[in-house]
């Protein structure tokens, strides 16, 4: 009510004023204008005075100066131009269009002069302008004489200003009605803010002010909407900062999580088993870029696909089936062993696993590990237990022959007697050969053999080593040969464990060696080592056998090789004992032309003794 009251008077008031204003201004331009009609009225006057009265009054039928005014007359309040007698008689005259002019007034002896005549004979009144006529004889006068312009306050115009009275009093409730109806929308949008306010209740300020019941009407009007909208844009952007606050700790939060996903995923990267992760439907979700050497596919072919799509070895895919279908149980985990197809040298562990949080299953955990040493391992220890024990049955079937042989005749043949003795004393000796291998390799492997180093004249050494293989040389028809100087440098090395190389392979260059071929025990000092070499003229080897005849239990299969009896251990024992005196093994050798093992030790320096050089 009060608004309406309010928006009334404003809308009165501000016509009242507009009335006022244009009302002054009219008054000003009256008297503008009167005073512009007094300056021309009198200025015209006194020129038409100064002129010749055959001029102002010609001869009848004759065109006057009086007539070019009429004419020429630039002022539309302009009435009428006259030369007139004192007795009120016009010599002529000239008025425009429902104008009369009226009887002169008595001429002023001063001169020039002007009167207001009335409106009676005339409908307006009239300002006059008079004065003396120069050249005439007698007393004759000029009169121009013009409109008073109208009154803005007539009486006359009374039902004009009352027709715009009614229409401005028409105009005023319409002019209210449209500002209301523009105005609808801010009030709609104050009481949009107020909900706004209390439903975030985060402004207790102006729900108060909005539940307050003196501001009730204060809140309808544009007053109380900026009030509220300043509030609210308060409120907003506190909000907004707060929002920016809470934007600022979960993207902190959100690179910290990536961080810990990124490194985690780092981790399982670097991992050297392969992982699959399957969701429950069996699609891969997850995988380490190990699966690609390990099963031959490439990660980007497994992300994303069903096993179906990718995986071809029927157990591994067997076994992801059966266990999808085995449902959700932690316990349930399984391993298979097979041989991948995309990659048939390698062996395969692949173990599944299902992985489950609190009541849901998340899908399947396959980790896929490189099992192919150990299948080896296994392989060539199941080679091993088979080939010692052939190794040590068919020496044991010799002696017990032998035995045999000597309980049945030997008693009585001496020849017999001495081949069957010899006979026993070798199978033994390759037994013991065998056994004394075998105890040395575990001992190597448990760590418990310790080098027991002394300072070792090395010729003494090989010239030792010689000596043993030269029967066993002489036996199989070949050249055993020694090629040593004897002031060789001193080296440092455990004499019974370097024995055992020597011999291996020494035995090895005779064992693959053909009948009047030849075997040379080298020693040669260089300026920081000394090289042991020993070189046969036997069946030597491939570069391929060559990399690997220092593995255990590796044995070649070529035919040549094969046939001579041997477990794979000499050279792998013998390449041990050299690391274990920190030298090293080097093999050269070609297939048939014969091989040279050379083993690499480091010089001791030489002691001095009574200025002679040990
Ligand atoms: P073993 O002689 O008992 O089989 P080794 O470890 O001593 O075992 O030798 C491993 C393999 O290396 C042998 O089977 C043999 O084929 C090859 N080999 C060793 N020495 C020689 C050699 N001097 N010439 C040719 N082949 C050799």
């Amino acid at each position: 009510m009060k608004n309406n009251r309010i928006g009334l008077i404003l809308v009165g008031s501000m016509l009242a004023v507009i009335a006022v204003v244009v009302t002054l201004l009219l008054q000003r331009q009256q008297t503008e204008h009167a005073e512009q009609v007094r300056v021309q009225g009198l200025g015209m006057v006194r020129s038409l005075a100064a002129l010749p009265v055959a001029v102002l009054v010609p001869g009848k039928g004759q065109p006057g100066v009086l007539d070019s005014i009429l004419a020429y007359r630039d002022n539309p309040d302009f009435a009428y131009a006259a030369v007139s007698q004192d007795n009120g008689r016009n010599l002529a005259e000239v008025a425009s269009a429902g104008a009369l002019v009226p009887p002169p007034a008595v001429l002023a002896l001063t001169g020039f002069a002007e009167r207001q005549v009335a409106a009676d004979q005339n409908r307006r009144a009239i300002r006059e302008f008079y004065g003396p006529l120069a050249s005439a004889d007698e007393k004759l006068q000029v009169r121009i004489g013009y409109f008073e312009p109208r009154s803005p306050f007539n009486m006359k115009d009374l039902p004009f200003y009352a027709l715009i009275a009614l229409a401005m009093f028409l105009l005023v409730p319409l002019i209210y009605l449209v500002i209301k109806r523009e105005m609808a929308p801010l009030a709609a949008l104050g009481e949009q803010l107020r909900t706004v306010a209390a439903q975030s209740g985060a402004s207790p300020a102006l729900a108060a002010a909005s539940a307050d019941p003196a501001n009730a009407d204060s809140d309808a009007d544009v007053r109380g909407l900026a009030h509220k909208l300043n509030r609210y844009l308060d409120q907003a952007s506190a909000r907004i900062r707060e929002l920016e606050q809470e934007s600022v700790a979960s993207m902190a939060s959100g690179r910290l999580l990536e961080y810990g996903s990124n490194k985690m995923q780092a981790v399982l990267q670097c991992l050297p088993d392969g992982l699959l992760v399957l969701d429950p439907a069996g699609e891969v979700t997850f995988a380490t870029g190990k699966i690609e050497p390990l099963l031959g596919v490439p990660v980007a072919e497994v992300l994303s696909q069903p096993v179906e799509a990718w995986c071809r070895d029927p157990e591994l895919r067997a076994m992801l089936a059966r266990f999808r279908s085995a449902g959700l149980d932690t316990r349930s985990q399984m391993t298979i062993e097979f041989n991948p197809a995309g990659v048939p040298d390698k062996r395969l562990w692949a173990t599944a696993q299902a992985l489950l949080g609190h009541s849901m299953g998340y899908g399947t955990l396959v980790v896929l590990r490189d099992a192919t040493r150990e299948h080896l391992a296994r392989q060539a220890g199941n080679d091993f237990v088979a080939h010692v024990a052939h190794e040590l049955k068919s020496p044991l079937n010799v002696i017990g022959m032998y035995g045999e042989m000597l309980a049945d005749a030997g008693i009585d043949d001496p020849a017999v007697r001495v081949e069957a003795i010899n006979v026993i004393q070798d199978e033994v000796e390759r037994m013991n050969s065998l056994v004394n291998n075998l105890l040395n390799v575990s001992k190597l492997e448990m760590g418990s053999m310790r080098p027991e180093r002394h300072r070792v004249k090395l010729d003494d050494l090989l010239r030792d080593a010689f000596q043993q293989a030269r029967s066993r040389a002489e036996n199989k028809g070949i050249r055993l040969e020694l090629q040593v100087a004897r002031d060789l440098a001193a080296v440092s090395v455990d004499k019974d464990l370097f024995r055992i190389a020597l011999n291996n392979l020494l035995n090895n260059a005779i064992k693959y060696n053909q009948s009047g071929g030849s075997v040379v025990l080298a020693a040669e000092e260089g300026d920081a080592d000394v090289v042991i070499a020993v070189r046969d003229s036997g069946i030597g080897m491939t570069p391929e056998d060559r990399e690997r005849v220092t593995e255990k239990f590796f044995r070649v299969r070529e035919s040549g090789a094969e046939q001579r009896g041997g477990h794979g251990l000499g050279l792998y024992l013998t390449n041990q004992i050299v690391e274990l005196h920190h030298g090293r093994l080097t093999i050269d050798s070609e297939l048939g032309h014969g091989s040279v093992f050379s083993i690499h030790l480091k010089k001791m320096p030489a002691l001095v003794e009574g200025g002679q050089v040990l």
